[in-house]
C-alpha cells in the first residue's frame, strides 16, 4: 500500500489562527485513493523546523510526502529553500515554473486583478525550485506546486491556500497520483447502532476486528447522552474491488450478528462515510 506523510507549514496553524483543514482534506483524498496516511506534522515557518521535520520523514522512506504552505512570494514562505537545504540541493530558477508564474500574472493583469504582469523579484521567487524539481501547474493562483524525488520517496509541495491546494490536487497532481496509487479502491461503511455506550460495543468490535484483521473496524465515541446512536466504521482499500466489497460484507455480517447477540441493533448503514 502507498504510504503517505503530510507536513503542514505555517505559524498561523500553530498559533491557532487558522485550522489545518488542508491536512484533513488531504487525508480524506489520499485515503480515498487507497493510500495509507501514516503521519501528519504541523511546523512553523522556520527553516530549521521544516528541515528537521523533512529529514525525520525521509528517514522513514514513505512513498509520498505532501507539504502544504509556504510557497508564496513573501519572505516567510520558506518551504522550497528549506527543502533545498535539507536535501543538499541548490535552489535554481526553473524556466517552466517561471513561464507558469508569468502566464498567471498576464492573465491576472488582463482582467485587472493585478496592476501589471512584471516579473518582480517576489514573483520570480516562486519559480526558484530545488535542483531536479518539477513545477505543477496551479490553475487557481500564482505559485506552482512542486514535485521532486528523493530515493524512493516522491515529495509534493502544495500552496497553503486551500483553493489553490485543491486546484493543483485535482488537475496537475492527478497523473502523479495515478502512478503512485494505480487503480486502488477504498470502501468505507458506517453502521449506526442503537447503543450509546462504547463499552457495550467493545467486546463485539474487538472480537470482529481480530477476526477480520485486513478491515479497519472502529467505534466512534461520543459523550454520554440520551438518544446517542454510536457509529462503527468499517474501511478497507485494495486493488480488487470485488474482494474489498466481499471483505467489508463479511465483517459487517459478523459484526451485526455479534451485536444482535449482545442486544444491540444496527439502525442504518451509510456507504462511503
Ligand atoms: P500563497 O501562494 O497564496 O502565498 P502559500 O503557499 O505561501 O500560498 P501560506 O502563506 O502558507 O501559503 O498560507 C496562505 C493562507 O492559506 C494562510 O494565511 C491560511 O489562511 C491558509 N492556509 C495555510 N495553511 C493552511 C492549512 N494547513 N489549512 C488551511 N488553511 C491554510
Amino acid at each position: 500500500m502507498t504510504s503517505v506523510e503530510i507536513i503542514a507549514i505555517g505559524n498561523e496553524l500553530l498559533l491557532g489562527d487558522v485550522l489545518d483543514t488542508n491536512t484533513h482534506w488531504l487525508c480524506r483524498q489520499l485515503s480515498g485513493r487507497g493510500g495509507c496516511v501514516q503521519r501528519g506534522a504541523m511546523v512553523p515557518d522556520d527553516p530549521q523546523a521544516i528541515a528537521e521535520a523533512l529529514e525525520a520523514t525521509l528517514c522513514r522512506q514513505p512513498d509520498l510526502v505532501v507539504l502544504t504552505g509556504g510557497l508564496g512570494p513573501t519572505a516567510d514562505d520558506l518551504t522550497l529553500a528549506s527543502l533545498a537545504t535539507a536535501m543538499g540541493r541548490p535552489l535554481e530558477l526553473n524556466e517552466r515554473a517561471l513561464a507558469m508564474v508569468q502566464a498567471t500574472y498576464e492573465q491576472l493583469a488582463d482582467i485587472g486583478l493585478v496592476l501589471d504582469a512584471a516579473l518582480t523579484e517576489e514573483r520570480r521567487k516562486m519559480a526558484y525550485l530545488p535542483q531536479g524539481a518539477e513545477p505543477l501547474h496551479n490553475p487557481v493562483g500564482a505559485a506552482p506546486g512542486v514535485t521532486l524525488r528523493e530515493g524512493r520517496t516522491v515529495l509534493v509541495c502544495l500552496p497553503g491556500v486551500p483553493a489553490e491546494l485543491k486546484g493543483i490536487f485535482d488537475s496537475s497532481f492527478q497523473p502523479l497520483l495515478q502512478d503512485l496509487f494505480g487503480d486502488r479502491v477504498f470502501l468505507e461503511r458506517v453502521l449506526v447502532t442503537d447503543c450509546g455506550d462504547e463499552s457495550d460495543l467493545a467486546p463485539v468490535v474487538d472480537r470482529v476486528a481480530a477476526e477480520h484483521p485486513q478491515v479497519y473496524v472502529k467505534s466512534r465515541a461520543k459523550p454520554y447522552a440520551e438518544g446517542v446512536h454510536l457509529r462503527i466504521t468499517l474501511s478497507l482499500s485494495g486493488s480488487d474491488p470485488q474482494a474489498v466489497v466481499a471483505a467489508i460484507d463479511a465483517t459487517d455480517r459478523d459484526l451485526t450478528a455479534g451485536l444482535a447477540a449482545a442486544g444491540i441493533a444496527v439502525l442504518e448503514r451509510v456507504e462511503g462515510g
